[in-house]
C-alpha cells in the first residue's frame, strides 16, 4: 500500500480551511493509503509561544482528527515530538539546504509581513517538514495550496541529498491538492489561517460560529439590489453544497432583495448540518481523554519504530558513526 503522510500545527483552532485543504482527504484516503497523519507541534513553536495553549491545541486537535473520521485502527495519528529523528534528519538536511532557497518561501514571506518575528525555525520550517515526509518514504502528501512551493523544496532537498551522496535513498512525494478546496478563503477574503484571525471553527460552539460567519466581510450593496454572485459567502457555500444548491445561491443573488445576512444565514446551517456528526462525536470523545492519550502514544511508538531504521541509514550515508 501507498503511504500518504500530512501534518497540522497546533498552532490554533482548527478552521474550515484546514478540513477542506487537507483533512477531509485524510479521512477520503484511510481506505486507498496507509495513512500518517501528524500533529505538528515542533512546527508551531515557529509561531506560538505560549506554553499552555499549545498544550492544550494539541490534544484539541487529535480530538478534532478522530471526530471527522480518522480511524486508530486504520491510519497512524502521532504527535511530532515524540519522534525526534524528524530534528535529528533535520540537521541532516539543513546542511544540504541553500539559504536563499529557504528566503524565497512564499508562507516565509507572508508570516513575517503579518508581523511573526523572523525567527531561524521560521526560515528553516521547510527542512523540517521536508524531514517529517522523507522520513516515512512518503508517496503522497494532502495539503492545501499554500503547501505546494514547501513541497516543491522537499523534493528538491531529496534530490540533493540522493545526488551528492549517490543513493536512491529518499523517495520523491507527491503533492495531492484539490482545486475546489485548494485555497479556502478566510472571513476577511484572504486564505483562511489560524494564525490570522479570520477562520471559520467547524468545533466551535453554535454561538461563536454564528459571530465567525457573521463577520465574513462583504460589499456595501443595498438590499435590493442584484449582488456579484462570487462574493465571499457564495465561495464557502460552495464547500458545503453540491451544484444545484450552489446555483441557487446564485440566482438568489442575482435577482436582488436577498441580503448577505439571509445568505450568512444559510451558510451557518449548511455548516451545522455537514459537521453535525463529527460535533457530536466530538463531545463524546471529549469525555474520554485517556483514550485519546492512548491513541496518540501508539501511533507515535508506531512512526518512531519506522523513523529510527530510516534515520539509522542516513547518518551511515553521510558518514555518521554514531549508531547506539
Ligand atoms: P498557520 O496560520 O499557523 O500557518 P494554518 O491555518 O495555515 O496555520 P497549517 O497547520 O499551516 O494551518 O496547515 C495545515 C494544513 O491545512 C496544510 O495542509 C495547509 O495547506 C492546509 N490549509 C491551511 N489553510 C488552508 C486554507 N485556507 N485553504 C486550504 N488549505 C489550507
Ligand atoms: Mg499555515
Amino acid at each position: 500500500m501507498k503511504r500518504s503522510l500530512s501534518g497540522i500545527q497546533p498552532s490554533g483552532v482548527l478552521h474550515i480551511g484546514n478540513y477542506f485543504g487537507a483533512m477531509k482527504q485524510f479521512v477520503d484516503l484511510q481506505n486507498s493509503y496507509d495513512g500518517f497523519y501528524f500533529i505538528a507541534d515542533y512546527h508551531s513553536l515557529t509561531s506560538l509561544t505560549k506554553a499552555e495553549t499549545l498544550k492544550e491545541n494539541t490534544y484539541n486537535i487529535v480530538l478534532d482528527y478522530l471526530a471527522i473520521g480518522l480511524d486508530p485502527n486504520k491510519s497512524t495519528i502521532f504527535l511530532q515530538s515524540n519522534v525526534p529523528e524528524h530534528t535529528e534528519l533535520t540537521w541532516l538536511l539543513s546542511n544540504i539546504t541553500p539559504v536563499g532557497l529557504l528566503e524565497r518561501g512564499h508562507s516565509y514571506k507572508d508570516k513575517i509581513a503579518k508581523g511573526i518575528p523572523a525567527n531561524t525555525g521560521l526560515l528553516t520550517y521547510p527542512v523540517l517538514m521536508a524531514a517529517d515526509i522523507l522520513i516515512y518514504d512518503s508517496d503522497i502528501v494532502p495539503v492545501g495550496k499554500d503547501q505546494k512551493q514547501h513541497l516543491e523544496m522537499t523534493r528538491d532537498i531529496a534530490m540533493k541529498f540522493n545526488q551528492q551522496y549517490g543513493v536512491e535513498f529518499f523517495k520523491l512525494p507527491e503533492p495531492l491538492i484539490l482545486d475546489d478546496s485548494a485555497i479556502v478563503p478566510g472571513t476577511d477574503g484572504q486564505k483562511m489561517s489560524k494564525s490570522y484571525n479570520n477562520t471559520i471553527n467547524m468545533f466551535a460552539t453554535k454561538k461563536k460560529l454564528k459571530e465567525q460567519v457573521m463577520s465574513i466581510v462583504t460589499d456595501s450593496t443595498p438590499l435590493e439590489e442584484p449582488k456579484n454572485p462570487d462574493n465571499n459567502i457564495a465561495k464557502i457555500y460552495a464547500l458545503f453544497n453540491n451544484i444545484d444548491k450552489q446555483n441557487e445561491l446564485k440566482d438568489k443573488f442575482l435577482a436582488g432583495n436577498f441580503g448577505y445576512g439571509h445568505a450568512k444565514t444559510e451558510l451557518l446551517n449548511s455548516i451545522l448540518e455537514y459537521f453535525g456528526r463529527a460535533r457530536e462525536k466530538r463531545e463524546e470523545l471529549e469525555k474520554n481523554i485517556d483514550y485519546v492519550k492512548d491513541v496518540l502514544n501508539e501511533g507515535s511508538k508506531k512512526a518512531r519504530a519506522i523513523a529510527i531504521e530510516k534515520i539509522k541509514k542516513a547518518k551511515e550515508i553521510v558518514g555518521l558513526i554514531g549508531n547506539i
